[in-house]
């Protein structure tokens, strides 16, 4: 199982989850990102300094591969 984590800011620990075992590619968060933050890169998903965690991206993805947490997992 592949999973990224990445810590938003020093002051919250919110961060974009990418389940990239359920990813699809299809590239639709990667429009709707108002940060510009994702980026496919072949057939990796990648997640970019400036997401704010705003969820937008998670809200699009059809396969339900983008979660928003408020916990650090491991
Ligand atoms: S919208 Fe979902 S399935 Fe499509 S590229 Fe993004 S994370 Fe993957
Ligand atoms: S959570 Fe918001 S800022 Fe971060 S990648 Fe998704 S749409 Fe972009």
């Amino acid at each position: 199982m592949s999973k990224s984590f990445r810590v938003l800011c020093a002051d919250c620990t919110r961060m974009l989850q990418v389940h990239r075992e359920i990813c699809g590619y299809c590239g639709c968060c990667v429009s709707v990102c108002p940060e510009g933050a994702l980026e496919l890169i072949d057939a990796y998903l990648e997640v970019g300094d400036s997401c704010t965690g705003c969820g937008i991206c998670a809200k699009v993805c059809p396969l339900g591969a983008l979660e928003v947490t408020d916990e650090v997992q491991v």
